[in-house]
């Protein structure tokens, strides 16, 4: 049977990297035949990265067979997988996530969570000498995960180890760290085709805070100017979102990657408490400037308080 790697729904681009190198790993250095898959369609980063090095798209698959073989990575979490995600025969979780609970195997299995910024800088610790045979579009997408993930190394959640690994990569494939990165971040900030309600959802993920479940949206971006003028109807979209998707209220934090901070989008009296409780700041309208937040993570879930 082959293996299916997959990362999150919603993928990002560690999410649509990482299958793409462990699948090659499992097949073309450990003899497993094993294909990557997205869990439906990649970010406009994530886009970038498979036409910049030439990398066949993943098959997006809309669920899984019971009994598949499959290694969940940048993730740990049912929510974000296929609804019958335990009916599966999960072999492998590879993943930088809190822990959150949930999984099943029917065996034991190889788990590796690590505290670093990115699932790729984990990759290429296990994949070890290995890495000499590794062609250079998979590092490309290795390379990829890891700036995209750091943001090329200016969130809180970058380690040594994520730099050392990614200026390796970067040297072996004649790289320049910086240029490359703002290419990635101009495709990532291109959001213009998307809708409201498709932005709000773009990279969100759900946790419960007091009794209050809420949709945490994260949007990175070098041109935040181009999200923030269609805050009214960015607001006025949150109340469907949430609705349908059973979450009490949708947070939206506009990441500004170049000035390291964010702008929390305050619509209502919840989320104006929210934001004066968890980050100490005073709201006088419907935007609030959270100076150094960047990463949802480290700096917002810890944090959060109704
Ligand atoms: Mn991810
Ligand atoms: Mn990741």
């Amino acid at each position: 049977m082959t293996t299916l790697v997959f990362g999150h729904k919603s993928p990002d681009t560690d999410s649509t990297g990482s299958p793409i190198v462990w699948a090659w790993y499992l097949s073309e250095i450990l003899g497993t035949p094993a294909k990557p898959a997205l869990l439906g369609e990649s970010n406009t980063e994530a886009l970038f990265m498979l036409d910049h090095w030439k990398l066949d798209k993943p098959e997006i698959i809309s669920g899984i067979e019971a009994g598949q073989d499959v290694v969940i990575v940048d993730t740990n979490n049912p929510a974000e997988l296929p609804a019958n995600i335990n009916e599966a025969n999960i072999t492998a979780i590879i993943d930088h996530h809190a822990l959150i609970g949930g999984l099943q195997t029917k065996a034991p299995i190889q788990i590796r969570i690590e505290p670093v910024a990115c699932t790729a800088t984990i990759m290429w610790k296990m994949i070890g000498k290995d890495m000499a045979q590794m062609p250079s579009e998979i590092k490309g997408a290795m390379l990829t995960c890891i700036l995209s993930d750091t943001l090329e190394f200016r969130s809180p959640t970058t380690t040594q180890e994520d730099k050392a690994i990614a200026w390796s990569l970067a040297e072996s494939l004649g790289v320049d760290i910086s240029d490359y990165a703002a290419q990635m971040f101009a495709a990532k900030s291109d959001v213009s085709a998307f809708s409201e309600a498709e932005l709000l959802r773009m990279d969100s993920k759900e946790y419960e805070v007091g009794g209050k479940q809420f949709r945490v949206s994260v949007l990175e971006t070098t041109s935040p100017s181009a999200i923030l003028e269609r805050k009214d109807a960015l607001m006025a979209a949150m109340p469907d979102v949430a609705r349908e998707d059973g979450a009490d209220q949708v947070l939206l934090f506009v990441v500004d990657i170049l000035n390291e901070e964010a702008t929390m989008l305050v619509p209502n009296e919840l989320t104006k408490s929210v934001a004066e409780k968890s980050f100490d700041a005073k709201v006088t309208g419907d935007t609030v400037v959270l100076p150094g937040i960047m990463s949802r993570k480290k700096q917002i879930i810890p944090f959060l308080k109704v």
